[in-house]
């Protein structure tokens, strides 16, 4: 039987495809052109990376070529170290532009185009202070008033204009702004300001400018200039699209089109720079790539792979409502990666020393252990057994309850590539901490079978205490303890929700000797607790881990 499967795409297509597919069919558009256009004033977050696989994914999806454009229109805040930053995370990410501009580098260009919006009437140079515009602009529900600057002539408009770049006038002197509407019902067509006076040094500029355009003048020109089809942004802009049509109508200049979708929320998380900014700044968290920070650099350092957040980004869709996404989708699309990925290992974070009395005192074995039961190209790995181990305290329970299948008195358990153990008691200190737990081997169980088929319950996992490294592993938490921590009373903020438990620096952890040379950002799984990731302040001589996520949602079942 035939059935018509060759024109139906698996996945449904977004609005955004949509779009581009019937300017391509009805030839409004020859080519996809996009950008990605980052403020430099702070580190990327999940969100930008959200923006960057869209813009860089339809463009590679459509054969386009994607820009990527700084916009530096704001020299008070921005900064050369973001420059870098950003570039290494697009990088990072797996994208690379077609070419590389700052809004800076326009700045002249949007000068000129100014001018020629004075010469049409259409912009005007205005001594109102800022506050006096704030107020002369109306409300939703009533007009605005015209400024009494708003009349002057072309000639008068060119030359204030003229003598506000050449530095005649402090900050906040003078303005210029759009002629439009002072009763327009959108409020961002009253009279929009195109330009402000800030004499600060800039970035790339330095001292040459001291007029700086606003992102409702600078953004959508600077799209014209590159011919950007597609200007696709966050669903706040689209009461700024028709300002972005009538400036790029009044100028007649080539048309860019703007195009929204939703922002990504992601529940206990900021994702605002300013507030990010501020966490870094008050030392909240150790910096921008804080493992617990939101940021790409913090996710790397992490242990999050390029793959799982693009991954993560495509499940999550392009949708044109806002909503909030479970941090657990994140967790969920790195699990699926880093199974794959990550080498199993053995290491115990809270180690109890575990005697196997019947085991020959000065024996060493050693066991055969599979790298990745996924992928059997990693193929196997020693490991070395003697009749002192390290296991976790939680895997030892005195008086353990009926399901407890671990190490308890009179129980067996399998330790796991080794043997069948029975617990035979224990040691404690005056406190009544356990400081020693006892147990025999069954020789005829090497590897972990039993000869007679008998059932074991319980896999425990350890390591060789005569034989292991020892590692600093830092554990976290989310950053916040509320879904949305934005969401705050009256006399709070964002801080107030912060999770003071949000790191736990754990010492003197035991790992198996394998891991003796391992690199910054080198990924595992330790078995049974997690996935880890080599820090950046990791050496041989000092180890330290960072817990990129456990093997399941543990924080689904303490909600
Ligand atoms: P923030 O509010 O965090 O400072 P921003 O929007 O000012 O972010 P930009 O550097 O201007 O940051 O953003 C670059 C691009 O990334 C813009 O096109 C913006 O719309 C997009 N972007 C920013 N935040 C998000 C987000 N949470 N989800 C999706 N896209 C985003
Ligand atoms: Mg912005």
């Amino acid at each position: 039987m035939e059935t018509n499967t060759l024109n139906t795409e698996k996945v449904q297509k977004n609005f955004l495809e949509e779009i581009i597919e019937s300017d391509l069919q009805e030839g409004r558009v020859q080519s996809i052109q996009t950008r990605f256009p980052p403020e430099p004033n702070g580190y990327l977050h999940i969100g930008h990376a959200k923006s960057i696989c869209i813009n860089f994914g339809l463009a590679k999806k459509y054969g386009g070529k994607t820009n990527l454009r700084f916009d530096d229109t704001n020299p008070v805040k921005e900064d050369t170290e973001y420059v870098d930053s950003i570039k290494e995370d697009i990088h990072w990410l797996g994208f690379d532009w077609a070419e590389e501009h700052y809004a800076s580098d326009y700045f002249e260009q949007l000068y000129n185009w100014a001018c020629e919006l004075i010469k049409k009437g259409l912009a005007y140079v205005d001594d109102q202070t800022n506050e006096q515009i704030r107020e002369n602009r109306g409300t939703v529900q009533s007009p605005g008033k015209n400024s009494p600057f708003r009349d002057r002539s072309v000639e008068e408009n060119l030359h204030l204009f003229e003598e506000m770049r050449q530095g005649k006038y402090q900050d906040g002197e003078k303005t210029l702004r759009a002629k439009i509407d002072m009763a327009h019902p959108n409020m961002n067509m009253r009279d929009p300001i195109m330009y402000r006076i800030i004499h600060t040094s800039h970035h790339r500029t330095g001292n040459k400018w001291c007029i700086y355009p606003m992102y409702d003048y600078a953004h959508g020109e600077s799209d014209s200039i590159e011919k950007i089809t597609h200007s696709i942004c966050t669903l706040e802009f689209d009461i700024h699209r028709p300002l972005y049509d009538w400036f790029i109508k009044s100028l007649e200049i080539y048309p860019s089109h703007q195009y929204e979708f939703a922002r990504l929320n992601i529940t206990n998380t900021v994702m605002s720079k300013r507030k990010l900014l501020q966490l870094v700044k008050e030392g909240y968290v150790a910096g921008w790539d804080d493992p617990r920070m939101p940021t790409i650099c913090g996710f790397r350092r992490r242990g999050y792979t390029p793959e799982s957040i693009r991954k993560f980004c495509e499940d999550i869709g392009v949708a044109k409502r806002d909503n909030l996404i479970d941090y657990s989708r994140l967790e969920n699309a790195l699990r699926d990666d880093l199974n794959k990925k990550a080498d199993r290992v053995m290491a115990v974070l809270h180690p109890v020393k575990l005697i196997i009395d019947n085991y020959p005192a000065n024996q060493t074995e050693e066991l055969d252990a599979v790298n990745n039961p996924e992928d059997e190209s990693r193929g196997k790995r020693k490991i070395s057994f003697s009749n002192t181990l390290y296991i976790e305290q939680e895997d030892f329970m005195e008086n353990a309850p009926k399901k407890y299948f671990r190490m308890t008195v009179g129980q067996e358990v399998r330790l796991r590539y080794a043997y069948i153990v029975k617990c035979t008691g224990c040691e404690k200190d005056e406190q009544g901490n356990v400081t020693v737990v006892h147990c025999e081997y069954d020789p005829l169980t090497r590897g972990g079978d039993t000869p007679d088929g008998r059932k074991i319950k319980g896999t425990i996992h350890w390591v060789d205490a005569n034989n292991c490294i020892d590692a600093k592993v830092n554990v976290f938490d989310r950053l916040f303890n509320t879904e949305k921590p934005d969401e705050v009373e009256e006399g709070k903020t964002f801080l107030d929700n912060l999770n003071p438990n949000s790191l736990t620096v754990l010492e003197g952890c035991k790992l198996e000797r394998s891991l003796q040379n391992v690199k910054p950002l080198d990924k595992f799984q330790f078995e049974r607790l997690g996935y880890f990731s080599v820090d950046y302040d990791s050496t041989p001589e000092n180890l330290i881990f960072n817990r990129t996520t456990t093997l399941k949602d543990s924080w689904a079942k303490q909600k």
